[in-house]
């Protein structure tokens, strides 16, 4: 290796090597794993690409070392300034000159970076891409040589994805402020959808495609039905994974507290971490995570990025997450030692409903609504499919066929549809009886009301709410009391699931939709998972 020439690139000892050699001796890693190799070589000869590789898949290499092999310094937008820490703390361990340009940075710091880089010191800058709206930084990296371009989560371009970011739109300019510098775009989302509006908004057109694998065949799968949210993971997380390390993910702070305490209580060894927590609390939370054995972290969705813990035995959500990009990148962080690793999640009707509320009341705009409302009811179609997970999973990210085989995804014989196969129930007339519920109520009371309600009319549930309400004075009182209230739960959650009712307003009161019709008429019968039944009349918090 000649010794480099004074300026330009002063000190980059890797430029023009063979990215192998320089993957070993820099990050100590033996082999590219995948589709790194291919991505690594045609983006060190100068070729644009678009990445899709799962969470865990090693998208970051991809980027890195053609950085490192290219002349200049690879400028890589980031959207979480969090990680663009721990990247830049992690690159500079491994003697690779990194830096950072953020807006927590003080103007001394600020100067030296841009000195750095202008001068060729720097191997990797990272940059919020809002900070490319400003001229000052187009103009900075004008003013020094740039290796390439890496558009990280760059998902976050597509308006119909689950993380818009309106200034990742700002992206596509690069390529014609910089024709000749390659760009890479990564991301773990793979919708086919995501991945056409990342190719035209980014200005990838030309770009060479690399869409990994998605499955994760050593994740079991599992979904079952909430009755007993905390008995039922104390279950799942002390007594079948007993002292091993895995996360608990809940919606809300207050959940995240209370569900760490109740593990602790339970003897488990659970911490808590949420944004609102103080720094060295939520330090401490995840150093112990990483550092021992057997620590289950209950966090909100704040947690997990960037934290690379290769024995995360499980993944368990007490409450519903809200698309299935997210739940996909939140089960993605189990088990990436490939040893065998289950994502569990529990969900019920209150979290429809919620969800449903949520995105009713939030402050988005009417086309964040109805994408919101599609992310939803993709997540709910999970977990009401009566065919097997990963399947369905594979499906949804665009995976048509088995690699290798060719063949479509079938049963997996890992998620508990495989394993467990539920059976169908017709739940036609019990349907029939809601709706007609909903209806006759409306014309008596000249209102509807929320589940809850409903479930005590068809029960005949004599509560303080029901005689206050003077439900028992309504003609469907106690005509639905062959089911249990539990069962009753069932069917709403899968009605509101399917989009056969609505839970509308401040309160969530039901409505039938345009689609209940043909099921009122006796036209279309409503088939369910007879599973969520029969374990709903037992209590549901069994193990299988
Ligand atoms: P992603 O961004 O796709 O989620 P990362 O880039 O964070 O994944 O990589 C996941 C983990 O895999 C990291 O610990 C990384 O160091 C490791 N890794 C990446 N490439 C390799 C490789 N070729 N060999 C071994 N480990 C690798
Ligand atoms: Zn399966």
């Amino acid at each position: 290796v000649q010794p480099a020439p004074a300026g330009l690139n002063a000190g980059a000892k890797h430029v023009g090597r063979d990215p192998r050699e320089v993957l070993a001796e820099v990050f100590g890693y033996d082999a590219f794993r995948g589709d790194q190799d291919a991505i690594v070589r045609h983006v060190a000869a100068g070729g644009d690409a678009v990445v899709l590789m799962p969470t865990g898949g090693g998208k970051s290499m991809c980027y890195q070392v053609p950085s490192l092999v290219r002349e200049g310094t690879g400028v890589v937008l980031s959207p979480l300034v969090a990680l663009m820490h721990d990247q830049v703390a992690a690159l500079r361990l491994a003697g690779v000159r990194a830096a950072s340009l953020n807006s927590s940075m003080s103007m001394d710091e600020r100067r030296e970076v841009e000195r750095a880089y202008v001068q060729g010191e720097l191997d990797l800058l990272y940059l919020a891409p809002e900070r490319l709206s400003s001229p000052g930084t187009i103009d900075l990296l004008a003013r020094g040589h740039i290796a390439l371009f890496a558009i990280d989560e760059a998902h976050c371009v597509s308006q119909w994805g689950h993380d818009f970011r309106p200034d990742y739109l700002r992206l596509g300019a690069l390529a014609e402020r910089w024709p000749d510098v390659p760009r890479i775009a990564l991301t773990a989302t793979a919708t086919p959808e995501t991945h056409r509006e990342i190719t035209e908004r980014l200005h990838l057109g030309e770009a060479k495609h690399f869409v990994s694998n998605f499955d994760r065949p050593n994740i079991r799968y599992r979904i079952e039905s909430k009755q007993n949210a905390r008995a039922q993971l104390t279950q799942f997380v002390r007594g079948e994974h007993a002292g091993e390390a895995g996360i608990v993910y809940a919606l809300s702070r207050k959940r995240v507290e209370q569900t760490a305490k109740a593990l602790r209580d339970a003897g488990v060894d659970a911490v808590a971490y949420h944004a609102g927590l103080p720094s060295h609390v939520r330090l401490d939370a995840q150093t112990r995570f990483l550092r021992e054995d057997g620590v289950v972290v209950v966090a909100t969705i704040a947690f997990g990025m960037g934290i690379d813990k290769p024995d995360v035995r499980f993944v368990a959500h007490i409450d519903l997450p809200k698309s299935i990009e997210g739940y996909y990148q939140e089960t993605g962080r189990a088990g990436r030692d490939g040893a065998p690793s289950e994502a569990w999640l529990a969900y019920g009707l209150q979290d429809v409903v919620q969800q449903r509320q949520m995105i009713e009341s939030g402050d988005g705009d009417q086309v964040t609504r109805t994408n919101q409302t599609r992310h939803l009811n993709q997540m709910l179609a999970l977990c009401e499919t009566v065919e097997c997970r990963r399947a369905f999973l594979l499906r949804y990210f665009g995976q048509e066929t088995e690699p290798g085989t060719g063949a479509a995804p079938t049963a997996c014989g890992n998620c508990d549809v495989c394993l467990n196969p539920p059976k169908l129930w017709d739940a036609t007339v019990p349907a029939q009886m809601l709706l007609s519920t909903i209806l006759r109520t409306h014309r008596e009371r000249g209102r509807t009301y929320a589940a809850g309600q409903h479930i005590d009319v068809l029960c005949g549930v004599a509560s303080e709410r029901a005689t206050q309400m003077k439900l028992d004075e309504l003609t469907t009182w106690g005509i639905g009391k062959e089911w249990s209230v539990a069962q009753w739960r069932g069917v709403v959650r899968h009605m509101l699931a399917v989009g056969l009712i609505e839970a509308r307003g401040e309160w969530g009161v039901l409505e039938p939709t345009q689609d209940a019709k043909p099921v009122l008429s006796g036209e279309m019968p409503v088939r369910m998972r007879e599973e969520v039944l029969a374990r709903a009349a037992t209590g549901g918090a069994g193990r299988r």
